[in-house]
């Protein structure tokens, strides 16, 4: 490759400040533009995590990490291994940035606080030398002969560079990728990931507030079923089972148009006999109390309530007048219980795109377009996304990283 001289980043986001960085750094002699079309840089780092930013997860196995990734996966194989969670740490440890890791993996800035998060990119960024554009809105990308790429911008003005990243981020139409797709890119056609289950005619709802923490979620039709902690919403149910189900299913989920049915085990640590051993026991020790004041399933009390009032069980029964029928009754809706989905909402404001530029277009040692030398991708824009926890924002660094080294 001969030494690049003008190298242009579109989309001043995760991705495209990772692989403006990358770029200059690897590119000491090079001058590196990143092109924005809002008047804001970084807009989703500062207000992910809740204004704390989940930067990455604690997961340092790549091949744990692939399977985060319905979309991506094991292609991602190259990518975190050039790298990874690893460097990812070191590289914000190096730069100053402490990260703390919760009990459930997800990391955050010690700060607690995204700014701190946007504070080191733009620093790193500027001091490497990147030139910063706002509000340049990148229209279109022509092949100027083999060797340079001529850049538009909606203001009709243009640039001649000799190698572009693009890292423009999801877009939820396939129209926002029309201009890649003129470039002979493949498009899958984007669909929302990441999102609840709406409710509206399951009186489950009046549990608002309930977490069933040992859940499992399984959708009706498919293989796709996720365990964690389910969390009851007034519209439906949310949690992280259920948008790991949301996320792996989202392009099925679609074609559905979010009109499903979901089979819910409610304590996954028992299976059928362990029910049965457990409830023939509580039937013996605990005779002579009612069904509702007695509540062996680790469920809390108000699920179980319910449940017993689900299967017209009177809580005011007592244990002994359960019955075999009605134990087994009851295994089944602990294990098999099943609700109907009519539709979705977005989770706090967090959404991520399932689709976009095709994984085959893209050769992903180096994040190089198949189709044209000289141009990358990374982040989003991709047909790459994760369930929720940190690991959206590990592809974009990753990504971003490896593009900008230009290989
Ligand atoms: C509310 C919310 C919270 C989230 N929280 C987390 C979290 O805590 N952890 C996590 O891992 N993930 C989180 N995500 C997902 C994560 O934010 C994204 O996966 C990530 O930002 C993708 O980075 P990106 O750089 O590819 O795209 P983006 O961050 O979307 O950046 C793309 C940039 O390109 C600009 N742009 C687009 N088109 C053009 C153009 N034609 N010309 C010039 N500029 C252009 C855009 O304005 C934008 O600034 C969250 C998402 C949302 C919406």
């Amino acid at each position: 490759m001969e030494n690049p001289k003008k190298i242009a980043v579109i989309g001043a986001g995760a991705a495209g400040y990772f692989a403006a960085i990358s770029a200059a750094q690897h590119h000491p002699n090079a001058q590196v533009e990143l092109f924005e079309k809002t008047d804001k840089v970084l807009g989703k780092v500062k207000i992910s995590g809740g204004g704390r930013c989940n930067v990455m997860h604690h997961c340092f196995d790549i091949d744990a990490l692939l399977t985060a990734y319905p979309r991506g996966g094991k292609k991602l194989k190259g990518i975190f291994y050039q790298f990874g969670p690893q460097q990812t740490h070191d590289w914000f440890e190096q730069n100053g940035v402490a990260l703390k890791t919760e009990k459930d993996g997800r990391m955050f800035p010690s700060t607690n606080s995204s700014q701190t998060i946007v504070d080191v990119l733009m620093n790193t960024a500027q001091n490497a030398g990147v030139v910063l554009h706002k509000q340049s809105h990148v229209t279109q990308l022509l092949p100027n002969g083999d060797h340079a790429w001529q850049i538009r911008f909606a203001t009709q003005a243009t640039m001649t560079v000799d190698y572009v990243i693009v890292t423009t981020g999801g877009s939820p139409k396939k129209k926002g990728l029309d201009w890649l797709a003129q470039l002979d890119h493949k498009i899958v056609p984007p669909v929302p990931s990441l999102f609840t289950f709406n409710m509206p005619n399951e009186k489950i709802t009046a549990l608002k507030g309930v977490v069933a923490s040992h859940a499992q979620v399984q959708i009706v039709g498919t293989k796709i079923a996720t365990r964690g902690p389910l969390l009851v919403t007034h519209w439906g149910m949310s949690g992280p089972a259920i948008l790991k189900a949301s996320s792996l299913g989202a392009r099925w989920l679609a074609e559905q148009d979010y009109t499903f049915t979901i089979r819910v085990r409610w304590n996954d640590r028992y299976n059928h006999n362990a029910w049965l051993n457990l409830l023939q026991e509580s039937a013996k020790k605990h005779a002579q109390k009612q069904l509702g004041n007695h509540n062996p399933s680790e469920l809390p009390q108000r699920l179980w309530i319910y449940l017993l009032e689900r299967m017209g069980l009177s809580t005011h029964r007592r244990w002994s007048e359960l019955g075999q029928k009605n134990i087994h009754r009851l295994i089944d809706v602990l294990t098999n219980d099943t609700y109907a989905v009519l539709g979705k909402t977005t989770f706090k404001d967090e959404f991520v795109t399932c689709g976009g530029v095709a994984l085959n277009n893209i050769d992903l040692q180096s994040m190089r377009s198949k189709i044209h030398p000289r141009l990358y991708f990374a982040g989003e824009v991709l047909d790459i996304d994760a369930i929720t926890g940190g690991y959206n924002f590990q592809a974009a660094w990753s990504s971003g990283f490896v593009a900008g080294k230009l290989q």
